[in-house]
């Protein structure tokens, strides 16, 4: 009985030995189960994450190119202060980043750029600086994909464009009389120079005038220096207006003007003389509320005749335009046709 019993018990505890491995091994089989589930989960998120990550960086790398790209167009572009050579670069880098047929740069007031915008194959740019329109763009054969990267490049060519023109009005304001709107003495000085050395260099002519206002005091004292100023204004613009394009004009000082005549003889400086000062005699000036007429006298240099020297040929222009003067006014001197010029040298 008691061998019964003890097997029984045995069993029993045997059973229940059994059914608690069973219950650890199932324990331990779902966990293990569960933490693979995880496992691969986990995986397959960071498979995702950098999948993600690998896009993030694909488009990083694009745009630094593109950004790269950018700053480069632009530095170059930078370098250039003249309107056709920026576009000339701009043109060269667009080729290297954009398919097209043909890019052109057009002036602002160009009418062109309307009809060509209504054109299917063409794509219009405008180059704006602020508020004011600077140019167009227009580019044939371009493909749709590439019209935004083009306006993007497009803004950074009008920024080029913007510092070019200012940096030219900038160059025009430092040699530029501001009353009259011809060019500075210094200006005058410098050219005068130049030009000379290239007449004793090709073995050409070059002569100088020098222009002053008849009686200019008196015309102060009667309207006032305000339409003192517009008289100056206005005989500048009438100097420049009767010269050629290759020809210098500029205010000597006071009431006083020069022109430098380049491959110019002393009959050419005659006639040239006669124009002006026959423009000026013709013209009525209106300032405020008169209208005035004034003449000027002038007195012509002829290089090498009259001298070899720019101070040489200005002091003998004006010694002829002192003889103008003396003559009676509203005249043209050449230097070197009466006998005592000799007296000047
Ligand atoms: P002439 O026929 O002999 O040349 O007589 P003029 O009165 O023109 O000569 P003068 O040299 O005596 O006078 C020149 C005047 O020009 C004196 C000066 O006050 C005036 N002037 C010089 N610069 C300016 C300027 O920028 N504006 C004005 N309104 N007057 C000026
Ligand atoms: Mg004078
Ligand atoms: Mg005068």
């Amino acid at each position: 009985m008691s061998s019964l019993l003890l097997f029984l018990l045995v069993a029993v505890y045997a059973g229940l030995v059994m059914a608690f491995a069973n219950s650890i091994t199932a324990k331990i089989e779902t966990e293990t189960y569960g933490g693979m589930q995880r496992t691969e989960q986990v995986s397959r998120e960071l498979g995702k994450q950098k999948e993600r990550l690998d896009m993030e960086k694909a488009d990083l790398q694009t745009e630094a190119k593109e950004i790269f790209m950018l700053y480069e167009i632009t530095k170059e572009i930078a370098q250039s202060l003249n309107e056709q050579e920026a576009f000339e670069i701009f043109k060269k880098k667009l080729h290297t980043h954009v398919d097209f047929k043909e890019c052109r740069f057009l002036e602002p007031r160009s009418g062109e750029a309307k009809d060509l915008r209504k054109k299917e194959d063409f794509f219009v740019f405008t180059l704006q600086s602020k508020k004011q329109r600077i140019g167009y763009l227009v580019i044939e054969g371009l493909s749709e994909k590439d019209k935004e990267k083009v306006m993007i490049l497009g803004h950074q060519f009008a920024l080029a464009l913007r510092r070019v023109l200012l940096y030219q009005e900038i160059e025009r304001i430092a040699i530029t009389d501001s009353l009259t709107e011809v060019h500075t003495r210094r200006y005058i000085t410098e050219r005068f120079k130049e030009e000379l050395s290239r007449s004793k260099a090709r073995n050409i002519k070059l002569s100088f005038l020098m222009i002053d206002v008849d009686y200019f005091k008196r015309y102060n004292d009667q309207y006032g220096h305000l339409t003192g100023d517009q008289i100056l204004r206005e005989t500048g613009f009438l100097i420049n207006e009767n010269i050629r394009e290759i020809d210098i004009a500029g205010r000597y000082g006071g009431e006083e003007f020069c022109v430098i005549l380049p491959d110019t003889d002393q009959q050419g400086a005659q006639n040239a003389a006669e124009r002006i000062r026959k423009a000026i005699e013709n013209a009525v000036i209106k300032a405020y509320d008169a209208a005035v007429k004034v003449t000027v006298s002038i007195g012509t240099a002829t290089y090498p005749d009259a001298g070899q020297k720019m101070e040489e040929l200005i002091d003998k222009a004006d010694w002829a335009l002192y003889r103008a003067k003396k003559q009676g006014r509203n005249k043209v001197c050449s230097f070197g046709i009466y006998k005592d010029d000799r007296d000047a040298a």
